[in-house]
């Protein structure tokens, strides 16, 4: 970080003209084509789009997982196309919560040894692991169940323990693709209102993908894809119509859920 750079005021993501393009065989894929957009600190979002629409993918680059074809990917002010791939491997272990769909856990470890796994990429010895483990699934109301093992906890318990293990490195930066989509109703709600917690109580910036349109009611802005492409003024506004319908809107009032402000897109240099 350089002398003077204003890190805590300048957006935690900032995405600029990026684009990812796939090569299968002679095929050209456009999953993602001159995306820009900012998300702020401690903000809640979502990416929300048909299949196929790049998703995923965007999630991939604002994780550090993938890298863009073209354009600029910064996270909690790095670009992340300028780490060498060690460098980067180590920058998501500090920087970056990673939650499934599927929950990914270890059968064989407990709770409390899945959420511990993270940490064995630090210094810390085996007993402050465990400690910081336990404050984690505190945090996610499972401090009576660190022994458990996978098999006797329920979706929803599972969903908690892979969140616990996302913040156990205390990221910034916490990336969840389809978390509720394994769910039902109330633990899908369960686990949304935690996120919602963990950016209102704890600061984090928590950026979702998700089909759920119950997930309106708790995220603070949403974004729209399709083709590869963010939409923008009307078009996102239509999409964000749909899915407060879909979401049944109508019952919750005017403005009761979030709506992407025209123009919000724009990066400084945009
Ligand atoms: P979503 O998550 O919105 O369903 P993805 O980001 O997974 O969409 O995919 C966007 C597009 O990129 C799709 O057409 C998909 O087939 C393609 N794609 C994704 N990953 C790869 C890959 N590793 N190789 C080739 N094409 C891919
Ligand atoms: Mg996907």
């Amino acid at each position: 970080m350089s002398v003077g750079s204003p890190a805590a005021a300048s957006p935690l993501i900032l995405l600029h003209r990026v684009s990812r393009l796939y090569r299968r065989g002679i095929d050209e894929i456009h999953a993602l084509e001159a995306c820009s957009l900012r998300v702020e600190r401690g903000r809640f979002v979502a990416f929300m789009g048909p299949s196929g629409s790049g998703k995923s993918t965007l999630l991939n680059l604002v994780s550090g997982i993938d890298r863009p074809t073209s354009g600029e990917v910064w996270v909690a002010g790095q670009e992340l196309n300028r780490l060498t791939e060690d460098e980067l491997a180590r920058w998501r272990a500090r920087h970056v919560g990673l939650i499934f769909q599927f929950f990914n856990l270890v059968p064989v470890l407990s709770a409390r040894d899945n959420v511990a796994l993270p940490l064995l990429l630090t210094h810390f010895g085996r007993s402050e692991r465990q400690r910081r483990a336990e404050i984690a699934l505190r945090v996610v109301g499972l401090e009576d169940r660190h022994q458990h093992l996978q098999r006797i906890l329920s979706g929803g318990e599972q969903q908690r323990v892979a969140i616990a293990r996302a913040l156990v490195s205390d990221p910034d930066l916490i990336v969840a693709d389809e978390p509720t989509g394994d769910l039902d109703a109330r633990n899908a709600e369960g686990v949304l209102s935690l996120l919602r917690k963990l950016s209102a109580e704890f600061g984090k910036t928590i950026v979702m993908v998700t089909h759920d349109p119950r997930a309106l009611r708790f995220v603070d802005e949403v974004f729209h894809l399709d083709k590869g492409v963010l939409l923008e003024g009307e078009e996102a506004e239509r999409a964000g119509e749909a899915m407060r319908v879909a979401a049944g809107g109508g019952l919750l009032g005017e403005g009761a859920l979030p709506t992407q402000a025209p123009g919000w897109a724009k990066t400084p240099r945009g």
